[in-house]
């Protein structure tokens, strides 16, 4: 596997100290208050265990499953539910748990899907942003790390289902891609 990677951009011990800062703002901000988890499957596994065992705050935790339509690797904007959360957002204080915001497309319909269900609010938590590949504008309230426009994977993040289970983010060697 490792002849598979071209370099490593985040490193175990860069996530960690990152997870700690957002960790400590998300629990100054909620002092208080309980919050819902919502990790996006299944990318934000990672993501969501790490920085839920960071928090002091009471937390309960859901999962949902999206799928953007669009061809290939791109997504579209138009979103089906695949799985969808078991709990009743009604007054709650809601997170979303994100691995990453690239067009930023899938976010904000799923943003924008939790907010119609009444929540008390919704902010969102991402560890890696792509900046030059926004083409929507979505708040987050909590982002790890700005990356460049490259196809990472690691920490959660899959290319065809693998890599996944890497402790670090990296991007991938051409020869993956094409053979
Ligand atoms: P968006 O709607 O923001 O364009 O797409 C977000 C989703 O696309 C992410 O949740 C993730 O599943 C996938 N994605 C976007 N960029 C990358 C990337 O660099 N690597 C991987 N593995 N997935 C990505
Ligand atoms: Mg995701
Ligand atoms: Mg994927």
């Amino acid at each position: 596997m490792g002849a598979d990677l071209e370099h490593v951009l985040l490193t175990p011990d860069q996530i960690a100290e990152r997870l700690d800062a957002m960790a400590a703002q998300i629990d100054e901000d909620y002092a208080g208050r309980e919050l819902l988890l919502v990790g996006v499957l299944k990318g934000a596994v990672m993501v969501m265990a790490d920085l839920s065992r960071r928090l002091h705050t009471p937390v309960t935790m859901d999962w949902m499953a999206v799928s953007s339509y669009g061809s290939g690797t791109k997504s579209s904007g138009v979103v089906r539910i695949l799985k969808d959360l078991d709990t009743d957002l009604l007054g709650r204080d809601v997170l979303v748990v994100e691995d990453i915001v690239d067009s930023g497309l899938t976010l904000s319909w799923l943003v924008a899907n939790l907010r119609s269900r009444k929540p008390a609010s919704v902010e969102v938590a991402a560890l890696l942003r792509k900046p030059e590949s926004a083409k929507v504008d979505v708040d987050l309230a909590y982002v790890g790390f700005d990356i460049p426009s490259e196809f990472v994977v690691g920490y959660g993040l899959d290319y065809a289902e693998r890599y996944r289970t890497l402790p670090f983010v990296g991007t991938l060697a051409k020869h993956v891609y094409t053979s």
